[in-house]
């Protein structure tokens, strides 16, 4: 333990201790008890030397009186005056003095012969002045003579005449100075005794309220560590009670105002967290003040972000420079930028900075992942460029031929006869091109009205081989349908089903050389039906296998052409899939055979 460190109650700045309240009190009941005595002590010891001195001066005035009397009767002779001043003297055990008009000192109590002959003038001294200007006179003032101080009292001799001199009777006051000591004595005694007095009662009379006040500060520092679930009991019904229902009332409205901030913050951080876009935002200087998922998620940023530089937490020169850029630049700013990694990334971030009253307290910027629309925008303008181009080479073929026919080539009927072929021909792959591309665009814009209902697997799996059959047959290929008697039926529109398989099998036997196998499977299981085009084909290349459901996808353009394929069979067959609520697949093996996956509901 720490013996030199103060017990403190309440918790404070190491090594420093508040004295406590209760002691504070009793501190102040000592300083009031103590100061009161000594100044009342004060008071009554001045009042009571005043008093005894006024006792003590009535008397001289009295002795005084004797003293004229008995000088007046004796003839007021100056002969008798130093004889009379030692016998009342004596007699009174007072000092007695007879001055004349003029100061002269005519007797003496204490001084006899020559001494008296002496003695200095008294006209100059107060109460002789006094006594011939007014007819008495009084002073008290130390006389080093005696070593005490000395009270005067002085009496014309003649109330009616100055000239007839002054009787004059002193006395030391130590009568007076003993009782104002011993009155000190009593009054240092007293104020120990109301020190003490007051340092008891203080001690107990504090404790209470001290108490209370302690408990008070106690929960104040509860709440400002946090700790708004304390309360201060309610008891009593004075200002500590009142103080203690403010600092409840105060923390019941901290608890409601925190919760309310809670509440709000945490309703931005979910509609935050719940956006697509990125969201950051910065202090002046550029540092992450608030990140939201997307913007970790988007930019891959390593955490923690706040109290980072952009750069620190996403490494993206760019997002830096973008984010000083805003911070710099009156106007919002937008940006497009490129995040290289696994995956390619298009962002398109807006940046604004934060004003408060003309300042730049920060930047806040969106990012928005427009990664799809452009490969949608690079797809569409892929599409233009097919679609034109896949028009162009028929027509121009179609062109090409008709004129020659019509310079001349009409004339070699046998030739004729050929480009009007070939030109049918084109006419025909032109006009497939077309219902392709419209069929495809209604089933996608949802246009191409589906009916489903209960159809049999089997059923258009023959139906399909007997359009695709002749071909297969012509290349010598094996085609075998493994399809359990007991399947159950799918849930498809029967036509557009048929559509998919003939496409599929148009395929496999297109894309498998003369001699191969071409099989169709159907198994039932968790609610669905699993169909399978298999063929022993040429494959497809795992680097192109991804592509091939899109339009105009072709592994080899130019042979693919040739055989007459549009382009568009595996794109026009995923979405009928897709709109019957099914899916397909495909994988493949270069040159071992390519599989089509489809599974659709069962009805
Ligand atoms: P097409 O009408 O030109 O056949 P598809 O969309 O049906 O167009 O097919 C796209 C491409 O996928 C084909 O050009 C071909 O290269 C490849 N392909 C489709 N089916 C097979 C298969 N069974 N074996 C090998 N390649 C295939």
């Amino acid at each position: 333990m720490d013996r030199d460190r103060p017990r403190c109650r309440l918790p404070l700045p190491a090594g420093r201790c508040r004295l406590r309240i209760q002691h504070r009190l009793t501190l102040s009941f000592i300083v009031v008890a103590g100061l009161s005595t000594v100044v009342s002590g004060f008071v009554l010891n001045r009042t009571m030397g005043r008093q005894i001195t006024e006792e003590i001066a009535a008397d001289l005035r009295h002795h005084a009186l004797l003293a004229r009397d008995l000088w007046r009767e004796e003839g007021g002779l100056d002969e008798v005056a130093d004889r009379l001043a030692d016998r009342i003297g004596e007699d009174l055990k007072r000092h007695v003095t007879i001055v004349a008009a003029d100061g002269h000192v005519l007797g003496d109590t204490e001084l006899d012969g020559d001494l008296l002959a002496k003695v200095e003038n008294h006209a100059s001294q107060p109460e002789i002045r006094a006594a011939l200007d007014r007819g008495e006179g009084r002073s008290q003032r130390y006389s080093s003579t005696v070593a005490e101080e000395m009270l005067y009292v002085a009496l014309r001799i003649d109330p009616a005449d100055p000239g007839a001199g002054v009787v004059r009777v002193a006395v030391p006051l130590t009568a007076v100075r003993r009782a104002r000591e011993a009155m000190t004595g009593r009054i240092v005694f007293a104020t120990l005794i109301a020190v003490v007095a007051a340092a008891l009662f203080g001690l107990v009379a504090a404790r209470g309220q001290a108490r209370r006040l302690e408990a008070l500060a106690n929960i104040a520092s509860q709440f400002a560590r946090g700790n708004l679930e304390a309360r201060v009991p309610p008891a009593g019904h004075d200002e500590i009670t009142d103080l203690g229902r403010s600092l409840n009332r105060m923390a019941d409205q901290l608890e409601e105002r925190l919760d309310l901030l809670g509440r709000e913050r945490n309703q931005l951080r979910a509609l935050l967290d719940g956006m697509v876009e990125g969201v950051l935002l910065t202090d002046a200087e550029g540092t992450i003040v608030l990140a939201n998922r997307a913007f970790e998620r988007i930019f891959q940023a390593q955490w923690p972000l706040t109290g980072r530089r952009p750069l620190e937490a996403a490494r993206v020169p760019a997002l830096q420079e973008a984010v000083e850029a805003a911070l710099r630049t009156p106007e919002p700013l937008v940006r497009e930028m490129v995040l290289s990694g696994a995956q390619e990334k298009v962002l398109r971030a807006s940046l604004a900075a934060i004003r408060e009253g003309g300042r730049v307290v920060g930047a806040v910027a969106v990012f928005h992942d427009v990664t799809e629309i452009r490969r949608l925008e690079q797809v569409r303008r892929e599409f233009v460029a097919n679609v034109s181009h896949e028009l162009r080479t028929p027509l121009t073929a179609i062109k090409g031929y008709a004129e020659t026919l019509k310079h001349g080539g009409l004339d070699d009927r046998e030739q004729a006869v050929r480009f009007v072929d070939v030109i049918d021909r084109h006419a025909q792959r032109l006009r497939d091109l077309i219902e392709d591309l419209l069929d495809l665009s209604s089933i996608e814009q949802g246009q191409a009205r589906l009916r489903p209902g209960p159809v049999s697997v089997r059923d258009v799996a023959v139906q399909a081989e007997g359009v695709v059959g002749e071909a297969m047959r012509a290349k010598r290929q094996t085609f075998s349908l493994a399809i359990p008697a007991d399947l159950p039926a799918v849930l498809a529109d029967r036509d557009r089903l048929a559509q998919v398989l003939i496409n599929l099998l148009d395929n496999a036997s297109k894309f498998t050389p003369e001699g191969g196998r071409i099989t169709v499977t159907a198994e039932a299981g968790n609610g669905q039906v699993r169909i399978a085009v298999r063929d022993t084909g040429v494959g497809i290349h795992p680097d192109q296998i991804g592509r091939v459901f899109e339009r105009f996808y072709r592994v080899d353009p130019s042979r693919d052409r040739r055989g007459g394929g549009t382009g568009l069979g595996l794109a026009i067959a995923k979405h009928l899939i897709l709109a019957m609520e099914g899916t397909i697949e495909v994988e493949s093996v270069p040159d071992a055979g390519t599989t089509f996956r489809i599974t659709l509901r069962r009805s």
